[in-house]
């Protein structure tokens, strides 16, 4: 998980150990300079540092990203 604040309207930024694992995982190896995120009360994209997206998604133990999970089938997940 990692916390940010949005840099037009200062509003928090909750990005989840999900969306986390898509920003990595959908650099596909690459190391792009930032990650657009969307801030959910203004709308407009936030460029959080490549680096810090990485390095908190580590931190949350590196989880699949849930997309790529695939679906269970006939048991509900958790
Ligand atoms: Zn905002």
């Amino acid at each position: 998980m990692l916390n940010i604040s949005c840099t037009y309207c200062r509003a928090p930024i909750n990005l989840s150990d999900g969306d986390l694992a898509q920003a990595v995982h959908g650099a596909e190896g690459k190391r792009p300079k930032s990650t657009p995120v969307t801030c959910p009360n203004c709308r407009r994209t936030n460029k959080v540092p490549f680096d810090r997206v990485r390095q908190a998604y580590r931190l949350a133990g590196s989880p699949p990203p849930e997309e790529a999970t695939p679906a269970a089938e006939g048991e509900a997940a958790v």
